[in-house]
């Protein structure tokens, strides 16, 4: 039996906003467990949750560029359950009426990924198992998380592999980041995913009965667990088994996916209206105004990188998969109008630099305007191409240095003067007889090691052309 894959993503993405998203506590990663907290966030009886702007902007804006259909009614619904973690006993979410619906995301191929919707939801808080307390037989709960904003953007089933999953995945959080509403770090986990996937016989227009995926903080990982379930499916299928619609984690030791619990255990949510939050319609000029504020998304960037400033689609893809770099390529370009040179240079020391001081492109230290006149020294033969890789290190190391200053600093000025650099020919010839003879005999490669003796000898300054036909010259009247 041949088989064929169907993937469904569902995507949980932490909103940038300063404070919660039903009250004014700091949303902000990392701050001493339970200090940011107020009687809203802990649900204690009696209080009211207050919407914050900031979330359904923010969101909108998210449904815009997934070019979804903004709903004209809205509201808010509780999502019932229990956990240690959860004070209410709900989460406020949203369950009927979603905030946007009926999207699409392209991929490079041309095909198209439906977004199914786009709700807005809190988080809720954090059990801390103290791993000081070895056989603690308690955990501890931290609520600084509790009431944090998220939107919740679920895909149609319309992935049919693993990689197509990784694609979605990596589009959505680009588009995420360029819109400036969630940072899509899955290690800290502000962009979370639960990967649903089933197989069924090739030609099949009925889906199959699907398992859903969680635990995964990794593309990589995303991609490794869909691989591995879809193998394990196909083998259960191909033994006569039936698959089970259950939850599974992926364990990231062992590479395996482990049932976590079946349909049957899953839990009945009672979702109902919210009755503390009014349903609402965002006014049509607001969501027009926000429309105003999109940015170019990655994709078109990455196409018309390709088209205006001809360089190769990896090198687009490498620039708009982190958007400040993708801003910085093009800024240089701006500057000196050399893009593939600009790119090269980018991608080939650039950014070995900065991943060795483990910064990011925005505190490179080397600004455009003096990476522009490094390219300009070049150009005007003033230092070569082996000189410009100095120029370029120290510009790293001091960052107001600006490449002219480090030239005549260092004393780097290309040698372009004949007689200098005859002179230096003549002393080579004399001292590499042995060389020069094996040369005479047809060994041509002779020929560079003496170009770089010279080169050597005038620490990398003299003009590589200039060497090379005076030493053919020399070497011919010999
Ligand atoms: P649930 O009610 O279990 O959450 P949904 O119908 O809301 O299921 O779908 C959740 C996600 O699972 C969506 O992203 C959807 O595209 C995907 N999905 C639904 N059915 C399948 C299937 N048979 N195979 C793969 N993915 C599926
Ligand atoms: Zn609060
Ligand atoms: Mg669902």
């Amino acid at each position: 039996m041949v088989y064929e894959t169907v993937i469904g993503l569902e995507v949980h993405a932490q909103l940038l906003t300063n404070t919660k998203i039903f009250c004014s506590c700091s949303a902000k990663f990392g701050q001493t467990e339970n200090s940011q907290v107020c009687p809203i966030c802990l649900g204690m009886p009696g209080v009211l949750p207050v919407l914050n702007k900031k979330v359904v902007e923010f969101s909108i804006k998210t449904g815009l560029a997934l070019n979804c259909k903004i709903q004209p009614v809205m509201h808010f619904d509780r999502k019932n359950y229990f956990y240690p973690d959860l004070p209410k006993g709900y989460q406020i979410s949203q369950f009927d009426f979603p905030l946007a619906k009926a999207g699409v995301i392209e991929l490079r191929s041309g095909k198209k990924i439906g977004i199914t919707r786009v709700h807005m939801e809190e988080d809720a808080g954090k059990l801390v198992h103290p791993e000081a307390l070895e056989n603690a037989e308690f955990s501890l709960v931290d609520l600084n998380r509790a009431g944090v904003p998220l939107m919740e953007i679920v895909s149609e089933p319309d992935m049919r592999s693993p990689a197509e999953a990784k694609e979605y995945l990596e589009l959505l959080r680009n588009t995420l980041r360029y819109i400036e509403v969630c940072d899509g770090n899955m290690e800290e986990g502000s962009f979370r995913c639960d990967a649903n996937v089933s197989i069924r016989e090739y030609g099949s227009t009925v889906l199959g009965t699907k398992v859903e995926l969680k635990n995964m903080n990794s593309f990589r990982n995303v991609e490794l667990a869909l691989e591995y379930e879809i193998e394990r499916q196909k083998k259960v299928l191909s033994e006569g088994g039936r698959i089970n619609q259950e939850t599974r984690l992926w364990n990231v030791d062992k590479c395996i996916t482990i049932s976590m619990r079946s349909k049957e255990e899953s839990h009945d949510y009672r979702y109902f209206p919210e009755p503390d939050l009014v349903p609402f319609t965002p006014a049509m000029d607001w969501i027009k105004e926000i429309s105003m504020t999109l940015p170019e998304l990655p994709l078109i960037r990455e196409k018309r990188f390709v088209s205006q400033y001809n360089i190769p689609l990896n090198d687009a893809q490498t620039f708009i998969n982190e958007k400040e770099l993708a801003d910085y390529f093009e800024e240089c370009v701006k500057l000196c109008n050399q893009p593939r040179v600009v790119s090269n240079w980018i991608l080939n020391e650039l950014l070995a630099k900065l991943k060795e001081k483990n910064i990011s492109i925005k505190e490179c230290p080397i600004k455009p305007v003096n990476f522009k006149e490094m390219i300009e020294l070049m150009d005007k033969g003033v230092i070569s191409g082996k000189i410009a890789k100095t120029v370029f290190g120290e510009m790293f190391q001091s960052s107001s240095s600006s490449a002219s200053a480090i030239v005549e600093r260092m004393g780097l000025t290309q040698i372009v003067n004949t007689d200098e650099i005859g002179a230096i020919v003549d002393s080579v010839i004399a001292q590499q007889a042995e060389v020069v003879t094996s040369y005479k005999n047809g060994k041509e490669k002779a020929l560079g090691f003496l170009v770089g003796e010279v080169m050597k000898i005038s620490k990398g300054k003299a003009n590589p052309k200039i060497v090379n036909e005076l030493l053919l010259k020399k070497l011919k009247g010999i």
